[in-house]
């Protein structure tokens, strides 16, 4: 069996499938020495609801009409014995295996919400559920992987079955033949800018996971006549970009209330405490007559309090310790605690009043070194003031009349900041459109015979991404689905 990437997903359905008696080939893209996946840099919480019968009503309500009940139930059923899965994985390499709890729903007030909860590893994020998937595959003798072999293309018979994957090894293409199955695991397309620009309502999207994930095995999939589905889905918050630095940054939790959020023109428009894992859908309004997204990038606007609250604004950030610091110590770039650098490298905008603050934004409204982006929209001081102002005086009153927010201060100590925030997040959902078996589903809904998915690639997620914890959670259940059904084809 052949299994493309080597993340949470592959991971799992290989040591399913090696231990129903398959021999398994993970191929991995990146060398061995430097093998970032997402499951790696995650925060390694999964969801393992409390209730099947509540997860089944609460993810339906989050997935939308894209999914059917039957996958959804199987969903609730799978995902509710996470935690046994994982704890059995762990000891069997004796690894520690307790967990804490992190959370619940997303979002509350859906039906079934209070069935949900979210866990992790107490040991460790994503890097130590990773050790320990690891260490699983390591002790299968018929499990090897492949490092430094990207996938290149599937092979195709004429009945459409899969035959097998052709891959490149120094700087040569070898094919491996899949006795059995193929399984497509490869990560989602958060660095393939033109599947995103084709896929995406709103534009540019960035992410903050492993670059190598440029959605190969999305490509594969559409050659050989999946169908797909939740392309336009992903999980992203908002968070930072900036064109000299390859990858997006997480947003943290701003400690100090005195901040807000106004698109192009200086206007407010959403809650900005929820930055969830939704959050990006407040961003990808087009205005069709004047043909922008003028809430892309927007600007995230605060205060001095903000400033020295003592935390960096993106905590993937100071030595190891943090859920992204893997990747960012690839790229080599720490956040400071009082953002001093990320103003003077001009990443972090600082004026003596809000309307200087509007005319730097207003210079800084790209293409340039900074921002890559074109927009006919120009800030005005005016309306940015009206916003900080109407927002500063709701502030006072505690209340936010127009958007709900809670949690509110005035901006009153400056100077004052800004700093562009886009939709930005871990990863896509979109690929493959899959059934309850882990198989690959072309546009007439019939299996591609041989052809299986798991993890981030096609996932369950359209809409709304149940809550943290939703891509590890659907890894562990539906990636031993995957693995133990591909074991059974014909060898
Ligand atoms: C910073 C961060 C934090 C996150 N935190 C959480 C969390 O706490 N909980 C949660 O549920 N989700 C979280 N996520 C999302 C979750 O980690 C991912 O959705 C999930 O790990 C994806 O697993 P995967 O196996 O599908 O992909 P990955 O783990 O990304 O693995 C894909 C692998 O495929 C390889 N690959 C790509 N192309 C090829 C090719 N052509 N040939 C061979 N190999 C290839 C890649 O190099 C990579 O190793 C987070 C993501 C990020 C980035």
């Amino acid at each position: 069996m052949v299994v493309l990437g080597y993340g949470g997903g592959g991971a799992i359905t290989a040591i399913e499938a090696a231990d129903a008696g398959a021999d398994v080939v993970i191929l991995e893209k990146n060398p061995a020495d430097r093998h970032i996946c997402n499951t790696n840099v995650s925060g390694g919480i999964f969801i393992c609801p409390t209730d099947v019968e509540k997860a089944f009503q609460y993810i339906k309500a989050c997935v939308g009409d894209t999914v059917d009940d039957t996958l959804c139930r199987i969903w609730a059923t799978q995902t509710s014995t996470n935690k046994e899965y994982l704890k059995r994985l762990a000891e069997s390499v004796g690894e520690p295996s307790d967990m804490m709890r992190l959370g619940g729903a997303e979002f509350p007030d859906l039906p079934g919400a209070d069935g949900i909860s979210s866990w992790v590893l107490k040991s460790g994020l994503g890097a130590k559920l990773f050790e320990v998937l690891d260490k699983c595959v390591k002790a299968h003798k018929n499990i090897r992987v492949a490092y430094s072999s990207p996938g290149k293309r599937l092979v195709q018979d004429e009945s459409r079955a899969i035959l097998g994957v052709v891959a490149e090894r120094d700087a040569k293409e070898i094919t491996i033949r899949a006795r059995r199955a193929t399984i497509l695991a490869s990560g989602g397309f958060e660095f393939n800018d033109q599947v995103k620009l084709n896929a995406f309502y709103g534009n540019p999207r960035y992410f903050y996971g492993t670059d190598s994930n440029t959605g190969d095995g999305l490509l594969m999939a559409i050659a050989a006549g999946a169908d797909l589905w939740h392309m336009n889905w992903s999980s992203q918050h908002y968070g930072f970009y900036y064109k000299n630095f390859p990858v997006g940054m997480i947003l943290g939790g701003i400690a100090k209330p005195s901040y807000l959020v106004v698109d192009q023109y200086g206007k407010r428009y959403f809650n900005e405490s929820y930055n969830g894992h939704s959050a990006y859908a407040y961003f990808i309004f087009f205005d069709p007559l004047k043909g922008v997204y003028p809430r892309i990038p927007s600007y995230l606007v605060f205060d001095e309090q903000v400033r020295t609250m003592g935390a960096p604004l993106s905590p993937n950030t100071g030595p190891g310790g943090d859920v992204i610091g893997a990747k960012t110590a690839k790229y080599g770039y720490y956040w400071s605690t009082d953002q001093s650098k990320e103003i003077e490298n001009g990443w972090v905008l600082k004026a003596d009043t809000i309307e200087e603050l509007a005319l730097l934004i207003r210079a800084r409204q790209g293409p340039n070194e900074f921002v890559d982006y074109t927009s006919s929209i120009q800030m005005e001081p005016t309306v940015l003031a009206k916003s900080v102002a109407t927002f500063n005086a709701n502030a006072r009153q505690h209340e936010d009349p127009e958007f709900g927010r809670r949690v509110l201060a005035p901006l009153e100590k400056g100077p004052f900041y800004a700093t562009e925030v886009w939709p930005c997040g871990p990863n896509t959902q979109g690929g493959p459109k899959f059934d309850s078996h882990g198989r690959v589903l072309d546009v007439c809904g019939n299996p591609i015979p041989r052809l299986y998915k798991a993890g981030e690639l096609g996932s369950i997620y359209g809409q709304r991404y149940p809550s943290g914890g939703g891509n590890l959670a659907e890894i562990l259940a539906f990636g031993r689905i995957a693995g133990q059904n591909a074991a059974k084809e014909l060898a």
